[in-house]
Parts: structure tokens; C-alpha cells; sequence
């Protein structure tokens, strides 16, 4: 159970680039953090605007001098101080992740950035090399990954309680962009720009966080090939697509579907994930996740909940309240930030992470797997080898 003990032998300093007042995924980034103790916020850079992310970040409780007009004068000042920054987060549009995570790996910081990690694989190969070659940890915020239910299919599946596993079924499908909304919301219009959001929309945006969740609880499957077909519903997106659909073939045998979407009109987020076996099913979705669906066929299913003994162990050490009380959103990424604290402070002394986080091995296969998806829709929806 995570209690709020010390976990490491100070609190890492930290800075986050982006995330500034008004941004979407700024704050959950500091809740997380911040919750356990295991991160201290002493500097940013937190907005395009300088003006803007210097008066953020005096709000935030941060010295003035320490709020910087951009990265690299953050990065660069704060090399100078004898109690600088160790770590960053970057959360900011998908077009400057890759230029401002290797300018923080260059600078000696562990990093946590957002996905889609950056536009190719090329470029994501990179960031893995000198990430490697500084001995830095590169977090991604798979967020929902940290939830202990996803925990628990893992222990399942890997116990065979499945049996053989056949199908996964996956969709992050919300209704919230079914209009143009980008026409008068500027953190919806970068994201159908190509510049800004790189070469998809919602495959990187939304399809990326249920194929991680796949990777945590079947790390044995490799896809051998895909075919993506991608419309933009809403013209004025094109090329970038509002909807995709992935069919994805296993080395095993085994097929996959993601299904991504922010045209679901009524959904309110719509990821899910559904493994299906030769025995039986599990199935996790997000606007529900503290229930987790066990269906052995021929018998009546049932509903694992979080937080109960009957859980396994791995699971329960994500736990924070025991059952009954809900855990969501706020909590799983938490647990995230507690293991990429871990992993940090684990490089530092040249050790091995601790416990599996989403790591650069993620982020790179994010970007791949968008750039597979590509390539098949651009080509006609035809089977691309996954390599
Ligand atoms: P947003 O447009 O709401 O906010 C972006 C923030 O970054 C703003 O504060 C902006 O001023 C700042 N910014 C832009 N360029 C900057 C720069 N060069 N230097 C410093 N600050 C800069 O965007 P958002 O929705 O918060 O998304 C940010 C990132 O987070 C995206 O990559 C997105 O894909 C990702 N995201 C992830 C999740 C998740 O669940 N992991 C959810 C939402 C968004």
C-alpha cells in the first residue's frame, strides 16, 4: 500500500516545462508529483508565454528566479545553481517534445515527457540512445497504466487464467471534438495541425494510452503486422484523422483492434480494454476503473474490485485507501510518478529500476506503432509489416 512514506532520500528536484495556467494536463502532472513527497517543484518554464508562465509560476509558490522564460534558459541556469533542477516534465505540444527532451537528457536531467514522444521513430531512437548514454530515465505518461487493476490482468493473464490468449480488443473513443470546437479552442487546434501534433491525430492523442495498457498486461505479444484505415469526419482536420481503426496480427497467432476516436458522439472517454482467452475474459474500462470484469465462459461473470485481498499482491501495492472508496484518474498517476521517482533515484546510484514504469521503450513504441499506422491508412488501408 502507498502510505506517503519517504521512498528516497530527498525529494527530487524538479521543473516542469509547459503545463502552464489554463493547460490541460499541467496539473495533474503537479498533483501527481507532488502528492508523495517524492518530487519538490522549485522551477519552470511553464508557458509559450513568458509574462504568462512567470506570473504561473509565482502563483505556484515558486521564487521568482527561478520561473524562466523558456527551456533552454531553464536548463541553463539551473546547471549553474548548487541546488538545480535533477528532473523535468515536459507537457507541452507534441511538436517540441523531442527538441526540449533531448536539450533535458543533454543537461544531465531525468526526464518524464508526454506522449506521443515525438514524431518518428528515428527521432525516438535518438532520445533512447542518449538517454542510455547518460544514464538518465525518460518516464512517459501513459497515465492510467498506474492504475492497480491493470496491475491485476497482468497477474492474471500471466497465471494462464485466460487461458491462450486470442483477442484484444482496444478503443479510447470520446465524443468531445464530433464539431470543429478547434475553431474557437486553441489546445484543440494544435492537435489537428500537422506541424504542432505530428503525423496523427487521435492514433497518438487517444489510440496510444489502450495499446500501452496491452503492452503492460501481454508483454509477450509482438504484432507482426497491421492495416489502419483513418477518416477525418470533420473535413477541415484532413490529413489528420478524427477516427482510426487498427487490426493488428500477433507473432502468436493472436489479433488485436484499436479503435481510436474523438468523434463518439455521447461518449465521455470511452477507453477500454478487453482480453479475451481460450478459457475466459477480462475487461478494464476507464470511466469504471475500480471494477475489473472476470468472465470464465459457462459461468456467470464477475466483478473484481479494487482495493479487496482477494487481489493479487502486486496489485494491492498500488493500493491507497483499501476498498470502497473510488480510485481513478488522480491515483493512477500518482502511482506512475512514485515509479518513475523510484527509477531515478535508482539511476543515481547506477541500479536497476525498481519496479516497471512507462519507459523509453514505451515512448518509442508509441511512436512506431502511429508511424505503422501511417503508412498503412496513407497507402489505402493496406497490411504494413511491423518492424
Ligand atoms: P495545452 O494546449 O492545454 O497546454 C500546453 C501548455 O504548454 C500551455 O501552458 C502552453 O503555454 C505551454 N507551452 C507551449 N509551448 C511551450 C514551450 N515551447 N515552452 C513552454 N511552454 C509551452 O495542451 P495539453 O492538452 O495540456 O497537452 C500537452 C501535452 O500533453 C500534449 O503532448 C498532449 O498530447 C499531452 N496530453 C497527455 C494526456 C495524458 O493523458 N497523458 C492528456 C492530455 C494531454
Amino acid at each position: 500500500m502507498i502510505n506517503g512514506e519517504r521512498i528516497t532520500a530527498q525529494a527530487i528536484r524538479w521543473a516542469m516545462v509547459g503545463g502552464g495556467q489554463g493547460s490541460q494536463i499541467g496539473y495533474i502532472h503537479r498533483s501527481a508529483a507532488l502528492r508523495d513527497g517524492v518530487f519538490q517543484l522549485v522551477a519552470g518554464a511553464f508557458d509559450i508565454d513568458p509574462a504568462r508562465g512567470r506570473e504561473f509560476g509565482a502563483q505556484l509558490g515558486l521564487s521568482p528566479e527561478r520561473c524562466y522564460p523558456d527551456y533552454a534558459t531553464l536548463f541553463a541556469q539551473e546547471a549553474q545553481r548548487p541546488d538545480g533542477i535533477q528532473a523535468v516534465s515536459i507537457a507541452t505540444p507534441n511538436g517540441t517534445h523531442f527538441a526540449i527532451c533531448q536539450a533535458a537528457l543533454e543537461a544531465g536531467l531525468h526526464v518524464v515527457c508526454e506522449k506521443p514522444l515525438c514524431f518518428t521513430t528515428e527521432q525516438a531512437e535518438q532520445l533512447r540512445q542518449l538517454a542510455a548514454a547518460r544514464g538518465r530515465i525518460v518516464g512517459v505518461s501513459y497515465g492510467y497504466a498506474g492504475h492497480q487493476l491493470i496491475e491485476q490482468a497482468r497477474e492474471m493473464i500471466a497465471a494462464g487464467e485466460l487461458g491462450e490468449i486470442r483477442i484484444v480488443q482496444m478503443q479510447f473513443a470520446h465524443g468531445f471534438h464530433s464539431e470543429a470546437v478547434e475553431a474557437a479552442n486553441p489546445a484543440t487546434r494544435w492537435r489537428v495541425d500537422p506541424k504542432l501534433a505530428g503525423p496523427s491525430y487521435v492514433l497518438g492523442d487517444v489510440g496510444t494510452h489502450p495499446l500501452y495498457l496491452s503492452e503492460v498486461m501481454l508483454p509477450q505479444l509482438r504484432i507482426k503486422r497491421l492495416l489502419c484505415s483513418r477518416q477525418s469526419f470533420v473535413k477541415s482536420r484532413a490529413p489528420l484523422e478524427d477516427n482510426a481503426f487498427t487490426l493488428m496480427e500477433y507473432d502468436n497467432g493472436a489479433v488485436g483492434q484499436v479503435w481510436s476516436c474523438a468523434v463518439n458522439a455521447g461518449s465521455m472517454h470511452g477507453q477500454k480494454i478487453r482480453v479475451i482467452g481460450s478459457r475466459a475474459s477480462l475487461e478494464w474500462w476507464d470511466e469504471r476503473p475500480n471494477q475489473l470484469s472476470f468472465e470464465v465462459q459457462g459461468q456467470p461473470a464477475r466483478l473484481l474490485e479494487r482495493g479487496m485481498g482477494y487481489l493479487h499482491p502486486a496489485a494491492l501495492a498500488d493500493d491507497r485507501i483499501g476498498a470502497g472508496h473510488p480510485e481513478g484518474l488522480f491515483e493512477a498517476w500518482s502511482n506512475l510518478y512514485y515509479r518513475f521517482a523510484l527509477a531515478m533515484d535508482a539511476a543515481d546510484r547506477g541500479q536497476p529500476a525498481p519496479l516497471r514504469y512507462p519507459d523509453i521503450d514505451a515512448g518509442v513504441e508509441g511512436v512506431r506503432w502511429v508511424e505503422h499506422c501511417v503508412r498503412s491508412a496513407d497507402a489505402g488501408a493496406v497490411w504494413v509489416d511491423y518492424r
